[in-house]
């Protein structure tokens, strides 16, 4: 889900900002915010946790990114 490298420049030098929680109905938004360390081009990534819980298909790939 999150991304791994930069899409501007395609370096995997990205500083995870602090992300930003809403809620949308009975959802809840989680905006990630990523710098690129490299080319310095700030981009976001929408996480929708809809009902929470519901759907983790990702906790794998969140456990084994970001170091
Ligand atoms: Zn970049």
């Amino acid at each position: 889900m999150e991304p791994s490298f930069c899409p501007y420049c395609g370096e995997e030098h990205l500083d995870e900002l602090d992300p930003t929680e809403l809620m949308v109905d009975n959802q809840k938004w989680i905006i990630y915010h990523y710098e690129c360390k490299v080319c310095g081009e700030i981009f976001d990534k929408i996480y929708i946790d809809e009902e929470y819980g519901d759907m983790e298909d990702d906790e794998d790939d969140e456990n084994r990114l970001w170091s």
